[in-house]
């Protein structure tokens, strides 16, 4: 039988010290990803592990009037538990879509963000509201916009062997948003993804728009959301059809019933901004 060497720090400069100590070794939140496939008699886990749960400055919430700061251990059900508006609806939302209640119990934010197999669900949510992660490392805290979080080819890069300490996401007002999960619901599938969007405008004058969408890879066009932002709304017939357009074209790299979702979900957030 092998044999796992679980290393239960009890404060943030704890975990910094075994990190720089074991190198190797794998953070564990929630571990319901680390043991997500596992249906064996034994659980298999990382030789080497460093648990997260038991650390005060992971599990803190600090709220002010511009943002809330998550910390990375905190669970979804704890998140979801804060008082009203303390969590962007839109985030609230992709968060209530994660499996079922008991995973939820355990799953962390943190864990959701740093997964690197793929795309979880709060990725996309906190894409459209440029939400900040702070990593820390033997070198420091480093504060990364969540968008960063996913390399050239939209493929997940947390930074390697950082500790994920806690998320900003910011309190703004948003006119429009939407979230959809499409795939199977309560479970990460290839065919598994998730539609986010926000937008604002000030004086019927589209001052924000940004759309992502994630599963296996993660898609945000910037430069298509640059034309659309300073658009008079409601947006006309001819501007619907090349942003659609653009969306669609972008999407061609999708699995084939995820690329349709996608052009489906892009034309209704158009549609509401042509009404
Ligand atoms: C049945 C089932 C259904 C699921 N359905 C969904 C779903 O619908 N949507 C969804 O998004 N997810 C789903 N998941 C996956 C998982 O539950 C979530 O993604 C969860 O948020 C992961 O958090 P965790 O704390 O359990 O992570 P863990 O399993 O503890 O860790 C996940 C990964 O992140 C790393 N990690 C954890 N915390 C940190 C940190 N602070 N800093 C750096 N690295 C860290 C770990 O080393 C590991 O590589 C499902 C899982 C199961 C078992």
């Amino acid at each position: 039988m092998r044999v796992s060497e679980i290393h239960a720090p009890s404060s943030l400069a704890e975990v910094l010290e075994q990190r720089r100590r074991l190198p190797e070794a794998a953070f564990y939140a929630g571990g319901t990803e680390l043991l997500r496939e596992q249906a064996g008699r034994f659980l298999r886990l990382p030789p080497e592990i460093i648990s997260l749960g038991a650390v005060p400055e992971l599990r803190q919430v600090a709220l002010t009037e511009r943002f809330v700061e998550i910390g990375a251990a905190v669970t979804l059900a704890e998140i979801l538990e804060l008082r009203e508006n303390a969590v962007p609806e839109l985030l609230a939302v992709a968060l209530r879509g994660v499996a079922t209640p008991a995973i939820r119990n355990l799953a962390t934010l943190g864990g959701n963000l740093a997964t690197r197999s793929r795309f979880m669900d709060s990725w996309p949510a906190l894409a459209c509201l440029d939400a900040l992660a702070e990593f820390r490392d033997a070198s420091g805290s480093h504060w990364v916009n969540v968008n960063r979080i996913a390399d050239a080819e939209g493929l997940p890069a947390p930074p390697a062997g950082a500790l994920l300490s806690r998320v900003r996401i910011p309190l703004e007002r948003w006119d429009a948003i939407a979230i959809r999960k499409v795939g199977l619901r309560d479970y990460p599938a290839a065919e598994t993804a998730v539609f986010a969007l926000a937008a604002r405008a000030e004086k019927g004058i589209l001052s924000e728009f940004r759309l992502a969408f994630a599963g296996e890879r993660s898609l945000r066009l910037r430069e298509v959301e640059a034309r659309i932002l300073g658009r008079r709304l409601p947006l006309n017939a001819k501007e619907r059809r090349s942003f659609s357009g653009d969306y669609r074209e972008a999407a061609s790299s999708l699995p084939p019933g995820l690329k349709q979702q996608f052009g489906t979900l892009v034309d209704g957030a158009l549609d509401l901004l042509s009404r």
